[in-house]
C-alpha cells in the first residue's frame, strides 16, 4: 500500500527525522485557511498524487508570497497531472500540501527496502539526488551505493556511517543524516514497510539536512498489524478494479495489454504473461484466483475481466490442483449469466476434475475456445484477436 508525501512526512517526522512544516487540504478553502499557521513568506505548493516526477509535470511551485496561494491552488486542484510515473492517463489532483520553502544547496538519495536475495535491508544512497534515479543508475552506476543492513532492532553507526559516506558531508551535517538514516531504519521496522524513499534528501544552505521528498510503501500482508497505518489509505489514488478485486481477496493487477488472463497461482500467472507476450500481444492484467477459489470468486474474477475496456480476448489458464476444473467452470458460466462476453474466449484446462469442468463448459452454450497446452492456448487467443 503506498501513502501520499504528506503523511510520509508525518511519520518520518514522528520517528524524528528533519522535514519541512506543512499542511494538507482537500480543498482551496481549507488550504488558504491552514497555510496562515506556515511561519514563512514564501511558500512550496505539492500537488499529492501517488506518483512522483511531479516537478517536472507542473506539480511544484514556489510561491512568493500567500496571495498567489489562491490562484495556484485553484489551477492545480482537480488538475490531471501526466508524470513518468502516472502512464499516459495521469492522475487527478485531489489533495494539496503548502510547506515552508528550503534553501537547497545539495540534493541526495536516499531509500530502504527489503533485498530478497540477502534476506537483508537494502539502503540505497547517492549524491545525484532530485533526479530520476534509474536515469542515473543506467548513465553512472558508480554515483549510487548500496549497503546491505541485517534485520535488527536498530541500526548500528557503522552501517550509519557507509550509507552517508557518498553524501560527503562535514561532521556535524554527517550526525545529522545518520539520524535520518537511523529513522527510517526503526519506522521501516516497526510499520513493516517494504520501501520508503527520500528524494530528494537536502542540505540546505544553513547547513541542514531534510527530507524534502517522501515515499513510503507497506507491506499488504503486515498492515492488520498496523490499523493506524491502513487508515492512510487513499482509495482515490487506487486503480477501481484492483479495489473490486481486492474485496474478493483476488491478486489483480490492471496492466495496459488486450489480453485479460485468469490464472491460478502466480507462478502459472506470471508463465500465462510470457507466453502472450512470446506470441506478440501484450496481457490486460496479472490476476491469480488463488489455490481455494470458490466458483463465485472465480465468477467475479471474470466480471472484472470483462469490465476492462481495452480487454479484446480472455486466456482463462488453470491448473487444477487445490483448485477444482469443475468450480472454475461454474464460475465462469454463472459470471456469463450475469455478463455477456462478447470478445474470444480461450480455456486451457488441466488436473483435478478435468473431466466435470470440460463438460460443464461444453454444455454451457458458451462459446469456448479449448486448448489443451499453455502454448497452443496462447497462440489461439493471439491469433482470435488479431
Ligand atoms: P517529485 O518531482 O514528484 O519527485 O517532487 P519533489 O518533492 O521531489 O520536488 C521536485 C523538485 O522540486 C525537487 O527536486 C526540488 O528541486 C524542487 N523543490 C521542492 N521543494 C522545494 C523547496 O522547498 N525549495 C526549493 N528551492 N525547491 C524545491
Ligand atoms: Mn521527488
Amino acid at each position: 500500500m503506498n501513502i501520499h508525501e504528506h503523511q510520509a512526512k508525518e511519520l518520518l517526522k514522528k520517528y524524528g527525522a528533519n522535514v519541512p512544516n506543512g499542511v494538507f487540504a482537500l480543498t482551496v478553502k481549507d488550504i488558504l485557511e491552514k497555510a496562515k499557521s506556515l511561519n514563512s513568506q514564501k511558500l512550496v505548493l505539492k500537488a499529492q498524487i501517488h506518483a512522483g516526477g511531479r516537478g517536472k509535470a507542473g506539480g511544484v511551485k514556489i510561491l512568493n508570497d500567500i496571495s498567489e496561494l489562491e490562484k495556484e491552488s485553484n489551477n492545480l486542484l482537480g488538475k490531471k497531472l501526466i508524470t513518468h510515473q502516472t502512464g499516459p492517463s495521469g492522475k487527478i489532483v485531489k489533495r494539496l500540501y503548502v510547506e515552508e520553502p528550503s534553501d537547497i544547496d545539495k540534493e541526495f538519495y536516499l531509500s530502504c527496502l527489503v533485498d530478497r536475495g540477502s534476506s537483508k535491508i537494502a539502503f540505497i544512497s547517492s549524491d545525484q539526488g532530485g533526479m530520476d534515479i534509474e536515469e542515473v543508475a543506467k548513465k553512472n552506476p558508480n554515483k549510487i551505493n548500496t549497503i546491505k543492513v541485517d534485520f535488527n532492532k536498530s541500526i548500528s553507526d557503522l552501517d550509519c556511517e557507509k550509507v552517508i559516506e557518498i553524501f560527503d558531508l562535514k561532521p556535524d551535517q554527517s550526525l545529522e543524516a545518520m539520524n535520518i538514516v537511523k529513522s527510517i531504519y526503526k519506522l521501516f521496522i516497526d510499520l513493516d514497510a517494504s520501501m520508503v524513499e527520500i528524494n530528494p534528501l537536502i542540505l540546505t544552505k544553513q547547513g541542514k539536512i531534510i527530507c524534502l521528498d517522501a515515499k513510503i510503501n507497506f507491506d499488504d500482508n503486515a498492515l492488520f498489524r498496523h490499523p493506524e497505518i491502513s487508515a492512510l489509505r487513499d482509495l482515490n489514488e487506487e486503480d477501481p478494479t484492483e479495489i473490486e478485486a481486492s474485496k474478493y481477496d483476488l491478486s489483480y493487477i490492471k496492466l495496459d495489454g488486450s489480453i485479460g488472463c485468469m490464472v491460478n497461482g502466480a507462478g502459472l500467472a506470471m508463465a500465462t504473461m510470457d507466453i502472450i507476450k512470446l506470441y506478440g500481444e501484450e496481457p490486460a492484467n496479472f490476476l491469480d484466483v488463488g489455490g481455494g477459489a470458490s466458483k463465485e470468486k472465480v465468477s467475479e474474477a471474470l466480471k472484472i475481466i470483462i469490465s476492462d475496456k481495452n480487454v479484446k480476448g480472455i486466456l482463462i489458464n488453470i491448473f487444477g490442483g487445490i483448485m477444482k476444473c469443475d468450480v472454475l467452470a461454474q464460475g465462469v458460466v454463472d459470471a456469463a449469466k450475469e455478463v455477456k462476453i462478447n470478445v474470444p474466449l480461450v480455456v486451457r484446462l488441466a488436473g483435478t476434475n478435468f473431466e466435470k469442468g470440460k463438460d460443464i463448459l461444453d454444455k454451457s452454450g458458451l462459446k469456448i475456445i479449448s486448448a489443451t497446452d499453455l502454448n497452443s492456448a496462447a497462440e489461439k487467443i493471439v491469433n482470435e484477436i488479431k
